[in-house]
Formats: structure tokens, sequence, C-alpha cells
């Protein structure tokens, strides 16, 4: 689909569901129901992605091997599950733009960021200082700030927290990089989402890298809001580290196996501090079992644990499925729904709320944030008892994300009537 002028009424979002090539991709997840039986308008991809039907057959697959040979199913499992993690690694790098050498699948997304600062924020007295957003995820906060006090340093000087200028919502990329200038040989680590939480602002985060390599710092992205929403090329873009949670965009299910980057350019660094656990260790020697650890090149070597299979085949049904329908399809589907979603509610004229993400479609990916005058959080609980799921983040903000793989157009059209006079009673 091209460049579309959007107009109001039914008939239009009908006509646009008829001609997307994604439309039958609906069909492959569960869509939760209303209380009466009818479909709820989800648009909560962003905090909990719909579960794909194939998910049970995956995951029923995994319970039978383990029923009908134990311990051998490591090796006599239909997919053994000593490599299964393995089964993830292509589709992995395809998703983030990655060798499959610098991803993996373990943990959960704080356990990943806390070992990649571990590694990567090494803090010295000259330069000792972590740039976060001033509202980043609150884990993302209380991680570097321990990290930091781990090291011996005071949050109170070694966190920069980047704050949108006076009246505004949103960071301008050219006063993230005046930071990284001005402060740049203080700074020992960058650690930004890629896509933010709260107003769901995309960084552009190969101009922040540039910027903070040429400065001297190591950068790292939380892509929890990026990952199967925005096409990434974290290779080439050239981060340190990324990690990504995957029951999001990803659709894994609550509490998913999360993701990690760790660029090609650390992929021997041996000598880099780091956590060992035995999953880590060189598959080569690992069942061994030397006493001394030697970590496997790429991002493969900061595993600790053997993964949790049930877990990685519900994953594997949905990166199946993103697999099949590609992120630069996605991307172009998704521009247009939440355009869309713009369009409509600009054209609804309210003074009740207002759209807080950027505007511009390369600064966002499928998530609005809609900031509320009065009384939101009472809103957004009528619109779920109502089957329309969006998301309430304090003090102000209703999140809602129409996502490309399981949402149509039609849902968009009939969200924002229905919340327009939602908010108008
Ligand atoms: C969702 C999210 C988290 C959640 O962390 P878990 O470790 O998966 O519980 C952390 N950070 C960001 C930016 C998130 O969006």
């Amino acid at each position: 689909m091209s460049a579309v002028d959007f107009q109001i009424g039914d008939n239009f979002a009908i006509a646009m569901d008829e001609r997307d090539p994604l439309r039958d991709f609906r069909k492959r997840f569960f869509i939760p129901k209303t209380p009466a039986g009818n479909d709820c308008l989800y648009l909560c991809g962003h905090s909990l992605g719909l579960q794909p039907k194939a998910a049970a057959d995956y995951l029923a697959q995994q319970l039978k091997d383990w029923a009908e040979f134990g311990v051998e199913g490591h090796f006599h499992a239909k997919l053994p599950w000593m490599p299964y993690h393995r089964l993830l690694t292509e589709q992995t790098a395809e998703l983030v733009g990655a060798n499959p050498e610098e991803v993996v699948v373990m943990n959960s997304l704080t356990v990943n960021l806390h070992l990649m600062m571990v590694s990567f924020y090494r803090p010295t007295k000259e330069r000792h200082k972590i740039v976060i957003e001033s509202g980043a995820f609150p884990s993302d906060q209380y991680a570097v700030k321990s990290q930091i006090r781990f090291h011996g340093f005071d949050p109170a000087s070694s966190l920069i927290e980047l704050t949108p200028r006076p009246g505004e919502a949103w960071l301008r990329e050219q006063d993230i990089e005046e930071i990284i200038e001005r402060s740049g040989d203080e700074i020992a680590l960058i650690m930004l989402a890629g896509v933010n939480y709260a107003t769901g602002q995309a960084f552009d985060m190969e101009r922040i890298t540039r910027a903070g390599h040429k400065a001297g710092c190591v950068v790292g992205f939380d892509l929890a809001h990026a990952a199967g929403n925005l096409p990434l090329k974290l290779h080439v873009w050239g981060p340190d580290f990324g990690v990504w949670c995957s029951y999001k965009y990803l659709n894994g299910g609550p509490g998913c196996v999360a993701g990690c980057f760790v660029h090609a350019r650390h992929a021997q660094a041996f000598d880099l501090p780091r956590f060992a656990g035995w999953w880590g260790h060189d598959e080569g020697t690992r069942f061994e079992m030397p006493p001394n650890f030697q970590p496997m090149p790429g991002a493969d070597g900061w595993q600790l644990s053997n993964p949790p299979i049930v877990s990685l085949a519900v994953l594997r049904a949905s990166m199946d499925i993103f697999h099949e329908a590609g992120m630069q399809r996605l991307r172009a589907k998704s521009m247009l729904l939440t355009g869309y979603l713009e369009f409509l509610l600009n054209h609804t004229g309210s003074q009740d709320f207002s759209v807080i993400t950027p505007a511009t479609p390369e600064s966002r990916g499928a998530q609005l944030s809609i900031r509320i005058a009065r009384n939101g959080r009472a809103l957004c609980k009528r619109l779920i008892a109502n089957g329309i799921i969006g998301d309430w983040r304090e003090p102000d903000i209703y999140r809602v994300a129409p996502v490309p793989l399981y949402n149509s157009f039609h849902d968009v059209s009939q969200f924002v009537r229905k919340f327009a006079s939602a908010i108008r009673t």
C-alpha cells in the first residue's frame, strides 16, 4: 500500500481492509471476547501481544516430548531441547537487523539489561555517568541507578536524565546530541529506549549511536517497545548492546523469555567482565564441566542458564508469523493504521484530549499516547468494561496501539467512534 488520503466513514475502513495484503494474519490470533461473545477492540499489543492460535501446538509438542522422553528429550525430542534456542536465532537476527552471532534469546528484559551493564557499564572517576530519559520505564530507572550505586557512585551525580523542553512532550534529537557533546567525556553509557513507552516517541538510534561513539561512550538500547514494532538495523546502526522483551509486540505470552543483542565488535571480547553461567560456556567442552569459564563467542557467551523450552516454544509460534509477514510489510501497514488513527482522532475536533506522540511517522511506531484532560483513568476503565482495550499510564496518558498483525482499519474507525463518544459523556 502506498500513500493514502484518509477519509471519514466506515466504507473507507472496509475498503482499506479489503486491499490490505496482511489482513488474513488476524485469523491466526485469538482475539479476546467481551462477555457477550463479541471480539474486543484490542489495541493493547504494546503491553501484551495476542496469542497466536498455533502456540498451543508448539507448546503441546514440548509437553508430549517431555512425557515421552524425560531427560532424553534433550537429544531425542522432535526438536531436541539441547540446541532448541538456536531455532530462534535466525528469525530473531532478521527481526532486529543483526547477524545471528549478535543475538540470543534468554532470561527476561531487566535481567538482560543488568547483564549488559555488568559488561558495558564500566565507570571510572572521570567517566561514570549514565544517560537515560527522565521518562524512562521505571524498571530501567531502577536498574541503572542500582548499577551506579553498585559501582560506588551516586545517581545524584552520575545519572543524566533527559527531559523534554518545558511545555513539550518528547525529546528533541538535537537536544540529546547536544548533551552528548557537552558532557561526552563524563558519560560512560547512553541507555535510551528505542521507542519511549509513555510517549510513543521513536528515537533515531543510528544518530544517537553515532553521537555517543564519537564522544567515546558505550551505547545501548532498551527495545521493549521497538522490537516487532519498527524495522531495526542494529548491526549497521552499531549500538554496543540492545535488550527487549518478547511479550509486547512479539506476542510471546506473559513473562516470555527475552532477547539480547551484543554487537559483533564485542564477539571475541573474552576479557570483558561478565557474569557467567554454564550455558554461556564454550559448547565444545560445556558437558566436560571444566572448572574454568570459557565464554562462547558472540551474544551466546552471555547466557547463564539452560533456557525455558516451553516459553521458547510459544515464542517460536509468533516468530514464524513475523518471518512470514516480514517487518517491512508490517511497518508499511503500521504507518497507515496509526496515521489513520491519528487522522480520525484529529477529526473529532475534541478539546478533551490531545495526542502527544510525535506526528511524524518516522518518529513513532504503532502506538499513540493520548493525553486526557479530565478523568482519564475512569474513562479507560469504562472503555475496557465495554471491550475496548487500551491502557492507562499515570498521570494522564491513555495508550493505544493498532498492531498490523491483528488489527484492522475497521478496528481503528470503531475505536475512534466509541472513544469520542465515551469522552463526551
Ligand atoms: C515492558 C518494559 C519493561 C519490563 O521489564 P521486564 O523485565 O520484562 O519485566 C522494562 N523496560 C521497558 C522500557 C519496558 O517497556
